[in-house]
């Protein structure tokens, strides 16, 4: 069995679904008492949000670069970054290690394949709906990528998530928001999956509340994590 190093904290309301789902995913598969051997280093996700709000990324790496180090000499297989924001530097990190990255988008765009679904609706915060990184990775998987044409329901959507979701606060007010943003954009741009970009909107919107495919990235990666951490070693 390999082990993995999760990068967590950003927020730690998410990060507590992947130390109990990726436990209990090794679980079902190997069965007995076996869970996964795991290190989560959970950051201090207050001074990395302030350097966010400055658009201090190069502040980011710096910050993030010597966790994943950490985890790399501590001996684990791979490294997640238990977040879609983060991974704006995703590829920074993984060009100064030696052991590889599970991205989030290539674990989800997986799902969206699988299911033959391809024009697909993205939630996230502003910088992943905005921003190219995660959308280019998701659009060089296969993926035609869709997100709120309004302005304000970007701005909305995001300020939900740090003011609310990260602080664990679940209001049917931002529930009925989001499913307002999604079902925009299956009457206006015909989308046929739509994909939660960002680790805490699981809490806020389940695939029942929506009438086409819901992906979402949380689960996405830990079932990845999963496979990873059950492979065998090379
Ligand atoms: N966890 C969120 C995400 O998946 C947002 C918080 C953060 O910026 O890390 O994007």
């Amino acid at each position: 069995m390999k082990k993995i190093g999760i990068i967590g904290g950003m927020s730690y309301e998410s990060s507590i679904h992947y130390y109990e789902r990726i436990n209990d995913g090794v679980n079902k598969k190997l069965g007995g008492l076996t869970c996964a051997e795991m290190l989560i280093y959970n950051v201090n996700f207050g001074p990395i949000r302030q350097k966010m709000l400055k658009s201090d990324w190069e502040g980011i790496k710096g910050s993030l670069i010597p966790v994943a180090k950490i985890l790399e000499n501590s001996g684990v297989d791979g490294i997640a970054i238990a977040t879609n924001t983060i991974h704006k530097v995703a590829d920074d990190i993984e060009k100064e290690i030696s052991i590889p990255l599970i991205h989030i988008a290539d674990c989800v765009s997986k799902k969206c394949i699988k299911d033959k679904k391809k024009k697909i609706g993205l939630l996230g915060t502003k910088y992943t709906m905005e921003e190219d990184f995660l959308k280019n990775r998701l659009k060089k998987n296969g993926l035609e990528i869709v997100i709120p044409k309004n302005k304000e329901e970007i701005e909305e959507i995001n300020r939900i998530i740090f003011d609310e979701l990260c602080k664990g606060e679940i209001k049917e007010s931002s529930q009925k928001y989001y499913k307002d943003c999604i079902n925009h954009m299956i009457k206006e741009d015909n989308i046929e999956g739509v994909i939660l970009g960002c680790t805490e909107i699981e809490m806020l919107i389940k695939p029942e509340d929506i009438d086409i495919p819901v992906y979402d990235t949380t689960q996405a990666h830990i079932d990845s994590i999963v496979d990873f951490i059950t492979e065998e070693r090379d």
